[in-house]
């Protein structure tokens, strides 16, 4: 097929569970591609020569290459071609703000619409899954040394991942009873379907990867005594960062202000929390938006969202922005939060002023300005701060490891070693609450310095590693 003709071709839709039918249960909303449409999609990939979109991918993935093996309808090979450089396809293809990143970056783009390139890589993993193909890979022959992994979230498993396939004993210290980090406590199972999760997850650890639930280190068991009385040869901090960042407003500490974070893991975990009919969310990110829509399926009846800038400048992706408003959440543009107002320790309602847009501020976005004396009040039962979160410092009691002045953690850019030899980390611990696919990338680059290390090779040698810090 020639060019003209695949420029011919619309990009395929897929079909979606209706708002009425998802409303109070967290069943998957986008039922992904058939195998006809994926095919059809595929053939819209130009194969372009310098493709924009593996360099918009965080893990340069080889897409033109795994299009093309799905528009021959060669499913297992494409999601072998992925998995060369991704651990977690199943998962990124959810998850991943493709707009910004792989999508973002495709030719087509530039004149219509991108390649649906998320949608592919979902359908050839779900494939595997469903047609029940192995994802797993065969590991070294044990090499005599191990490493203590802290977390168990994509970062902390890809490392685990690469180590223990080239042959490293690796045990990962997990200070919750489930694995997975954010994938399993933070992102909902309408938007990443659990058994999707553990499928790639058991195949990560396959080589023999051992998981030691509930204990948390820096309190436990320390770094040095992982090293000193446990063996570890190196240690790798895969923590994320799960401290709230606090709204800063007067009231915050009353009776019905409860965190997204917090609010998250408590729903997900299988406990009923109730905040009444009546929730404010404040924020414009992923968290935010899986709070409203978590919170609606959980039963509260009125969910407001309040943003201080536009819908342009939100941060969360454009689809679920859209199934957020299509599940009947409000979204307050311009404006923000003054103080929580209540009585007696118990919060009735949230006081905000509306905002406009002034000029850029550091991250390009235009800056939010109050519009004094505009001040008006929400009455709420409930308010879910979820504006950011912070990397918790447990795990490094006792231990001093050089911090940025965000209070992540300095990592040589190559290499991702911290200022200690034996210690390195990667992920939202490093960069701050980000992606799972920059935790993806940095964890396996990471991994690669871990084997360099415990080989006494050089840790710098012919690498080209990928600054993702921004
Ligand atoms: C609600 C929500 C929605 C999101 N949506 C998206 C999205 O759509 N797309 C996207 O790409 N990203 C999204 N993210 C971000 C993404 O989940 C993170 O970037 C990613 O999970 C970071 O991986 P990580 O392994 O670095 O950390 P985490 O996934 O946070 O895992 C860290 C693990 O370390 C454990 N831990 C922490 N301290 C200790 C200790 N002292 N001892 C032992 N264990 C410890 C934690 O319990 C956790 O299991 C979302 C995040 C949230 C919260």
């Amino acid at each position: 097929m020639n060019a003209k003709e695949r420029m011919a071709i619309d990009r395929q839709t897929c079909a979606e569970l209706s708002p009425e039918i998802r409303s109070d249960n967290y069943d998957e909303v986008s039922l992904g591609f058939t195998v006809e449409s994926v095919k059809t999609e595929a053939l819209r990939c130009l194969n372009c020569k310098k493709p924009g979109c593996r360099q918009g991918c965080p893990i340069n993935n080889d897409i033109p290459a795994f299009i093309s093996l799905v528009a021959e309808g060669k499913f297992e090979e494409a999601y072998w071609k992925v998995r060369e450089t991704s651990s977690l396809p199943a998962i990124c293809s959810r998850v991943c703000p493709h707009e910004n990143q792989c999508e973002g970056s495709c030719v087509r783009a530039k004149k219509g619409k991108a390649v649906a390139i998320g949608l592919i890589e979902r359908f050839m993993s779900d494939w595997m899954v469903h047609h029940q193909k192995s994802l797993n890979v065969s590991c070294a022959l044990p090499k005599g040394k191990k490493v203590a992994i802290v977390g168990s979230g994509p970062a902390g498993m890809t490392a685990a991942y690469h180590l223990a396939h080239a042959g490293y004993e690796c045990t990962i210290y997990e200070c919750l009873p489930v694995i997975g980090g954010m994938l399993k406590v933070g992102i909902p199972p309408f938007r990443l379907p659990r058994h999707i999760l553990n499928a790639e997850f058991a195949a990560l650890k396959d080589c023999g990867v051992k998981i030691i639930h509930d204990v948390v280190i820096g309190k436990d068991i320390s770094l040095e005594q992982l090293k000193a009385e446990h063996g570890f040869d190196a240690v790798f901090i895969g923590v994320g960062a799960h401290s709230s960042r606090k709204l800063g407003v007067e009231g915050e500490d009353m009776a019905g202000v409860l965190h997204g974070i917090d609010y998250l893991r408590k729903v997900l975990s299988g406990n009923k929390v109730d905040i009444g009919q009546n929730v404010v969310v404040v924020g414009g990110g992923n968290v935010a938006i899986d709070c409203a829509r978590v919170a609606l399926r959980e039963g509260s009846k009125n969910v407001f969202i309040l943003y201080r800038r536009t819908i342009e400048e939100m941060p969360a992706s454009n689809e679920e922005i859209h199934h957020l408003q299509q599940e009947g959440v409000k979204i307050e543009f311009l404006a923000a939060p003054v103080r929580v107002v209540g009585e007696n320790g118990k919060m009735t309602g949230i006081e905000c002023v509306k905002m406009e847009l002034g000029p850029p501020d550091d991250s390009g976005r235009r800056r939010p300005v109050e519009i004094a004396g505009s001040n008006f009040v929400i009455a709420a039962d409930c308010v879910i701060p979820a504006i950011s979160q912070n990397v918790n410092h447990e795990v490094d009691a006792g231990q001093d490891i050089a911090l940025t002045r965000w209070g992540t953690y300095i990592i040589d850019k190559t290499t991702f070693q911290t200022n200690v030899d034996w210690i390195f980390s990667a992920g939202d611990a490093v960069l701050g609450p980000q992606t799972v696919a920059k935790a993806v990338y940095q964890a396996k680059e990471a991994a690669e310095s871990i084997v360099r290390y415990l080989e006494g090779r050089d840790l710098k040698e012919g690498r080209d590693v990928r600054d993702l810090d921004s």
